[in-house]
């Protein structure tokens, strides 16, 4: 059989600890011995960053804009711990932050379904993709703690140095303040990212705010989402299929517990934090998760939403058996090569990706599976495989879905 052909590369960021194993052992088992891969490889490897600086980490934000699609493995966000084990020459920031602040992005997260590992809410039968907006709100705010009576005012100063004032609150006694921010910009960009992915994945796009008690700062959201829409998406989404729904937070709570999934929810920075680890966890495993950053110029970078779990890598040090789920790491992969085949109008290519996928499903839903999953499957006799075992039976199930 010979091996599919890519036109452009993808970048491919190599990340650290157990889920660079894992890197290894999918290019090698189920990636290089079908298709002629073809990468612009960067380094995220912890070792390497500090190695030039955390450069590397912008240039393969630099090569995404130039190639516009990306695969990501998960890298380590240092703190104080690494600092010392890496012998680091500073606290080098997220990886990902850095990338998405470049790249302009959203983050849209989405749990990979697989009978046998049933959601805690019965109806939903879909996937639910969270988009979280990544700026600004009580992530950027100000915060003070006051001992006494007094007036607290928002006062905003323009270059010309007219003020406008807003009373908050007149305290009789102490109390607490915040004081929080966002961008017109920056809602636009999450807007059009929001409405372009609902267009790629042909799926119903959902966004709650609450805007009838913060009548400026919330119905702001609401009215460039709703003017974007219709000046922009409106015949677009007619063309599709597909809706936008705008609704309170507080009913699409209640609507997305009763419904049965397969659209995407956008929210708010607050609400994305809280919502993607509840549906995450419903759906039934982190290491079940997806993650794409897609910017609103058309850039994608593919990732599983779980970290480079450190305390298997440690285990696999000593030489001791690890059973870690590679399932969103190779989803990574698949989204990757199925988007640049989209794009390079490559069939054979997608259709790789689909079977990877199905490969992954079929392979578990046979029985088959990780410890992570195997302690949580409604399936009464699994077979729990290590790492690599489970790996070499997706192989497997690839070749039969290949022949
Ligand atoms: P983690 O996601 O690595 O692990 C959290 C828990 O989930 C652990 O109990 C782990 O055993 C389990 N788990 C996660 N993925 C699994 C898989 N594929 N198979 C089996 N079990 C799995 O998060 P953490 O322990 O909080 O962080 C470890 C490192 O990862 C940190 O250095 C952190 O900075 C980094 N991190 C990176 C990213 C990213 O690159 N996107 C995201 C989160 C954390």
């Amino acid at each position: 059989m010979s091996k599919i052909k890519m036109t452009t590369p993808l970048v491919e960021m190599d990340g650290d600890e157990m889920t660079r194993v894992l890197w290894k052992l999918i290019k090698d088992e189920l990636l290089n011995p079908f298709v002629e891969l073809n990468t612009e490889y960067y380094d995220l490897g912890l070792v390497h960053r500090n190695e030039t600086n955390d450069q590397v980490t912008v240039d393969s934000a630099e090569a995404t804009k130039r190639l516009g699609v990306a695969v990501k493995c998960a890298t380590i966000t240092p703190n104080a711990a690494r600092v010392k084990e890496y012998d680091l020459k500073e606290m080098y920031k997220s990886p990902n932050g850095t990338i998405r602040a470049m790249l302009d992005g959203t983050v849209f997260r989405a749990p990979i379904i697989v009978k046998g590992i049933e959601p805690y809410v019965k109806n939903w039968k879909k996937p639910i993709t969270i988009a979280r907006h990544a700026y600004g709100d009580v992530y950027r705010a100000s915060e003070m703690k006051v001992a006494g009576p007094g007036k607290a005012e928002l006062v905003f100063t323009d270059e010309q140095g007219n003020e406008q004032r807003e009373l908050i609150h007149n305290f009789k006694s102490a109390g607490i303040l915040q004081g929080m921010h966002n961008i017109e910009d920056s809602i636009e960009s999450f807007a059009r990212s929001c409405f372009n992915y609902a267009l790629d994945t042909k799926q119903d796009l959902w966004f709650a705010t609450k805007d009838t008690i913060s009548k400026k700062y919330d119905h702001t959201f609401k009215d460039i989402f709703q003017d974007i829409y219709d000046k922009e998406y409106a015949d677009k989404f007619k063309a599709a299929g597909i809706e936008y729904f705008y609704t309170l937070i507080d009913d699409a709570v209640a609507r997305v517990i009763r419904s049965e999934g397969g659209y995407i929810w956008a929210c708010k920075n607050y609400d994305g934090d809280v919502m993607s680890d509840m549906v995450a966890t419903a759906f039934g495993s982190l290491s079940m998760m997806t993650s794409v950053l897609a910017s609103p110029h058309g850039y994608y970078e593919y990732e599983a939403a779980h970290g480079t779990v450190q305390r298997h890598y440690y285990k696999h040090l000593k030489g001791e058996e690890t059973s870690t789920n590679p399932i969103a790491t190779i989803f990574a992969w698949s989204g990757a090569l199925r988007k640049r085949g989209e794009l390079d109008n490559l069939a054979d290519l997608c259709d790789f990706a689909d079977k990877l996928e199905k490969a992954c499903i079929k392979t578990v839903e046979d029985g088959k599976m990780t410890k992570d999953l195997a302690l949580i499957t409604t399936n009464p006799n699994p077979t729990t495989l290590n790492t690599q075992d489970f790996i070499s039976a997706v192989r497997e199930t690839l070749e039969g879905l290949l022949a």
